[in-house]
């Protein structure tokens, strides 16, 4: 190859899919090969996997690097206004098949790595996941870093980089256990250490206020701590790495790494405990998903990544434009959810004291940047401190808060007149039971733009828990009905059914998912059902052989595969499905030679390690999962299954083998779900209620390609306004009987008979998540699947469900997003 010829190569990825495939995959192996050698420090003969993986991704990266320069250069040549996403959570899992795919580079890296001897497969599993996040809001995250690259929107992420990610569960004897995750033990090789991109970071003290005659007083913050904030750049490829952006994480270190004196004085620990403390702060990630945050420690994380984030995010407005009154037309700053609010009371901080700019100019250019993505309206999830830890953490940032809150009360005032209890509940100071600082309402005043992310869920923010708000600043609330990306949920995890896709839809499908339309003239094609059911088969045997393999189960891959997959928590009600389990197995027994459908129950999620309730229901579910998998009289009609550890990479090899996508959580209390979308897109039929996007799925897919049951959102309040006893259902559903009766006997329980005592009780008497009251609809909802199950009408069901899911895309969420929050024109 010509000297010009490799250095055009270098400098333009996308010039490699023009050449032949001898030549990229020849460039590939020579460049492989040196980074073993130059990088890894060895020779090749004694290279390991882990070796093969960091050469590989090395490789990759340095033709991202190029891509993302050109990126960078084309924004700043045209002035485009950014977005800045900022996230306490970004659940990424693996980048290099996803940074393979996105750079079209995906079949020279896979030949040109086995032509080294090396197994691809072997060498992707190698990569652990970034697990910087707990579930849905952090997936969400990740998706619209990818969606925001690949439709070259100029964006940066801000959020932390945790040296562990979101615990790592091992199920030992049914119970849950948690173990600290290790993602950066052996290096990272997508990020680049900005050591020049530092700040500090301050906490504690108190203010100092200048009165100054005939002026308005100034106020001085007198922090007593300091730390820094040090960053930590991961380019994030678009589609056909068209656009690249980075994802920004900061790290936390003490100012000086220790204190000599305590150390010469021989006190070696202590010297150091002020790094401890310091790096406490990037160490993990919170482990709570929606149970209370009352930590000191989950503020402090809060104030870092957002100071670090606000100061870089001016410091590169005043280099590029000078002026930071034109802010809100340069930055769009999107709060994902109440985690980063600070971002309110800092911007303002920062405009004021560091930059000298007046109150209102502050607010108005406050408010015009930012806009807050609400996630959840449980009142145990709403995020709250306690007045007193800001006085004493971050005094400055309350008094913004306080002066805020006058001006805010004071036009209140004015809207509500006599109205107090609606003043009182717009307040940014919660005054029952010890004064609060409310994060939600604290984001809602200081942003242009609120946006749920469900049609239903938009709409009870404006019907509950802002619905004063709503009335006070009729325009703000918006819906954003999330997304997923089909790259990452469809082409790289479903790479069989992505090319059939293709054959049917067209090439262009990649490009243009509405295209997937063309599906619905096939659905009843006997040909296509045929080759689309093989592929289905193919994705189940090879999940079938992982159970087998981990846990000595025989799944049979032409049994039903019914699927929850999803952190555990009680609104989400795996014990529903578990309870109907227990039904089914009951009723197998009753009749043995019944027309029973096979089905292999699947479970996987993690509760957070505080929610005993949670972690008693996995346990319910390994135990019942005892008893029925070693019941020889059930002749392998029923299985069930969890699976530990779930994260994205488990999900990639899950998600294409369902048939049965369980959706089933209480209504109204599921904000959207993004994990119904990518099971519907993978051709899995829902169950589910009327919740969260399981609503607007229904609507795209037609309401006889889902199945709906349970009691809607309206009937759940009002069966709660009569108490949570459920006698009555049980008394009215033998079935429901059944299954107490068998959990307080202690037939799944032997060892200990009273074990779930507490779940029997909740569903007699505390049945506030409504699983007796719901569960004859369910259980009855389950036998219409059975009977549709593994015929041509399933399969064309199945078949419209992919058909119907373009809608779901990532990219048209964040088109909403650029279009009516952030006003910046998409191409
Ligand atoms: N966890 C992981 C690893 C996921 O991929 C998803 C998918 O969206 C979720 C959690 C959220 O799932 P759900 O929307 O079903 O709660």
């Amino acid at each position: 190859m010509s000297p010009k010829r490799l250095r055009r190569l270098q400098e333009d990825a996308s010039a490699w899919p023009e050449l032949e495939d001898d030549d990229i995959v020849a460039e590939i192996k020579s460049a492989i090969l040196s980074k073993i050698v130059l990088v890894a420090g060895k020779d090749v003969k004694h290279a390991n996997i882990h070796d093969w993986y960091i050469a590989a991704a090395l490789t990759l990266r340095d033709r991202i690097v190029y891509q993302w320069f050109k990126s960078d250069r084309a924004t700043q040549n045209h002035g485009a206004k950014r977005v800045y996403y900022l996230s306490l959570e970004f659940l990424i899992g693996r980048l290099l098949t996803d940074a393979l795919t996105n750079m079209s580079l995906m079949r020279p890296f896979r030949m040109a790595i086995e032509d080294l001897g090396i197994d691809f497969d072997e060498l992707r599993d190698v990569e652990p996941d970034a697990a910087l996040g707990n579930g849905g809001l952090g997936r969400l995250a990740a998706c619209f870093m990818e969606s925001m690259a690949s439709l070259a929107i100029p964006a940066r992420g801000y959020g932390i980089r945790y040296e562990h990610g979101l615990f790592r569960q091992i199920v030992s004897d049914g119970w849950q256990e948690e173990f600290p995750e290790q993602w950066l033990l052996s290096g990272n090789p997508w990020e680049f250490e900005r050591g020049d991109v530092v700040f500090d970071i301050q906490f504690g003290g108190h203010l100092d206020r200048i009165e100054k005659h005939g002026q308005e007083s100034q106020t001085r913050w007198i922090p007593d701590e300091t730390i820094q904030a040090i960053a930590y750049d991961t380019p994030i490829v678009g589609w056909r790495g068209r656009h690249v952006n980075a994802l920004r994480l900061w790290s936390a270190r003490a100012v000086d790494p220790m204190r000599l004196d305590t150390f010469n004085s021989g006190d070696h620990l202590g010297a150091m405990s002020e790094m401890a403390r310091a790096q406490a702060i990037s160490k993990f990630l919170y482990p709570s998903d929606e149970t209370p945050a009352g930590r000191e420690l989950r503020l402090r994380q809060e104030y870092f990544f957002v100071s670090a984030s606000l100061q870089d995010i001016l410091n590169r407005h005043l280099y590029t434009d000078g002026d930071l009154r034109s802010l809100p037309s340069h930055a769009s700053i999107q709060l994902n959810d109440t985690h980063p609010s600070l971002a309110v009371p800092e911007l303002m901080r920062l405009l004021m004291d560091k930059y000298h700019i007046g109150w209102n100019d502050a607010l108005d250019i406050t408010t015009k940047t930012i806009s807050y993505t609400n996630h959840t309206l449980l009142p145990e999830a709403l995020e709250t401190w306690p007045v007193e830890l800001f006085e004493r953490m971050l005094p400055r940032h309350l008094d913004i808060i306080y002066r805020i809150n006058v001006n805010h009360l004071a036009a209140a005032e004015k809207h509500f007149a006599a109205d107090t209890r609606s003043q009182a509940s717009v307040s940014l100071i919660d005054e029952t039971g010890g004064r609060r600082v409310r994060m939600g309402h604290l984001a809602f005043v200081g942003s242009h733009r609120i946006n749920g992310v469900s049609a239903m869920h938009s709409e009870l923010m404006r019907e509950t828990v802002f619905s004063d708000l709503n009335s006070l600043y009729p325009d703000r609330i918006t819906n954003k009905t999330n997304g997923i990306t089909f790259r990452r949920w469809l082409h790289q995890c479903n790479p069989e059914l992505t090319s059939l896709l293709q054959d049917a839809c067209g090439a262009a499908v990649l490009d243009e998912p509405e295209r997937l339309r063309m599906l619905e003239r096939l659905s009843d094609d006997p040909a296509f059902q045929q080759r689309f059911r093989a592929i289905k088969r193919t994705n189940k045997t090879a999940l079938a052989q992982i159970i087998a393999r981990q846990f000595g189960i025989v799944a049979d891959p032409s049994a039903l595969f019914d699927v929850q997959i999803k952190r555990i928590h009680e609104y989400k009600r795996q014990l529903l499905n578990a309870v109907e389990i227990v039904a089914l197995y009951q009723a197998i027994l009753a009749d043995p030679q019944g027309n029973w459908t096979p089905r292999v129950k699947i479970f996987a999620g993690k509760a957070a390690a505080s929610y005993r309730q949670a972690k008693l229901i996995i346990k319910f579910i390994n135990d019942i999962g005892n008893v029925i998998n070693n019941d020889p009289r059930i002749r392998d009609l029923l299985k069930v299954v969890f699976i530990p550890n779930y994260n994205v990479s488990a999900a990639e090899v899950i998600v294409p083998a369902s048939d049965l996508s369980e959706q089933i959580s209480t209504a109204g209390m599921e904000a959207s779900g993004t994990g119904n979308m990518k099971l519907a897109l993978n051709g899995a039929i829902t169950i589910g209620t009327l919740d969260g996007a399981n609503i607007e799925i229904a609507e795209h897919v037609g309401e006889e390609n889902i199945y709906i049951f349970g009691m809607k959102a309206d009937e759940v309040v009002r069966r709660r306004a009569m108490g949570l006893d459920a006698t009555d259902v049980i008394a009215s559903s033998p079935k429901l009987a059944g299954v107490i009766e068998a959990i307080e006997r202690g037939v799944f329980s032997p060892d200990d008979v009273s074990r779930f005592v507490p779940i029997a009780h909740a569903l007699r008497f505390l049945d506030y998540y409504l699983v007796s009251a719901d569960f004859d609809d369910y259980y009855r909802t389950q036998r219409a699947v059975d009977t549709k199950w593994d015929s041509p009408e399933w399969t064309h069901s199945s078949i419209l469900n992919v058909a119907r899911m373009a809608w779901f895309s990532s990219d048209r969420t964040i088109r909403e997003y650029a279009e009516d929050i952030w006003n910046i024109p998409v191409a």
